[in-house]
């Protein structure tokens, strides 16, 4: 019964599971009352599972490090099947280089993630370069127009995550437009 209690509370300490491959994605949460964590399961396709905890620790840097490994080697990530509409989103702003979409776990009462429509080497911001200033700027424009959709343009968050150390999940830069609710600082 113990060792039962313990392996349902391990279980229950993963609060949260996410697939980033490209055709893997994440499909239910359940709770339980015992355990008031979250448990995630997936959908086929366990080869590219990561694991993440949403209050982050070893789980969630053990898959961003496992998400940083394929990060350049130009596979499509799961946003080009979002941008292809292959993959369904709710779409909240799109113009000819940027597309703007509701996250699929939102942390915050608005969270939308906008992304340029060509990756062109921007798997992250770390790998800027001069070029891409332009859409850089269009990016961060992009996301103030989201804000002012969304009724947050009072005060909003827009964070990058960039590489593993952050924790950077989707190598296809990506901006998340956070609000709603008031932010707290500095972040984890
Ligand atoms: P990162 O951790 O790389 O900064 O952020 C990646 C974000 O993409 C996460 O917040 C995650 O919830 C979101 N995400 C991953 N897969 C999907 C998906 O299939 N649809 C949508 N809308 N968001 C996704």
């Amino acid at each position: 019964m113990i060792s039962s209690q313990k392996s349902m509370a391990a279980l229950a300490s993963f609060s949260l599971l996410r697939n980033y491959s490209t055709t893997g994605r994440i499909v239910s949460s359940v709770r339980t009352s015992a355990y008031p964590s979250s448990i995630n399961f997936l959908t086929p396709n366990p080869s590219r599972r990561y694991l993440c905890r949403a209050s982050a620790t070893h789980d969630e840097q053990a898959a961003a490090k496992a998400a940083a490994i394929d990060a350049d080697n130009g596979a499509p990530t799961i946003f080009d099947k979002i941008i292809s509409k292959e993959i369904p989103s709710t779409i909240v702003y799109e113009d000819d280089k940027v597309l703007a979409f509701k996250d699929v776990n939102p942390q915050a009462p608005v969270h939308v993630l906008v992304i340029p429509k060509f990756r062109d080497g921007l798997t992250q911001l770390g790998k800027a370069e001069q070029r891409h200033g332009e859409i850089l700027g269009q990016l961060l424009y992009a996301s103030r127009i989201v804000a002012e959709k969304e009724g947050i343009l009072e005060g909003f968050r827009v964070v990058i995550n960039s590489g593993p150390s952050a924790c950077q999940s989707v190598y296809h830069l990506h901006l998340h437009v956070l609000g709603g609710r008031q932010m707290q600082w500095p972040p984890g």
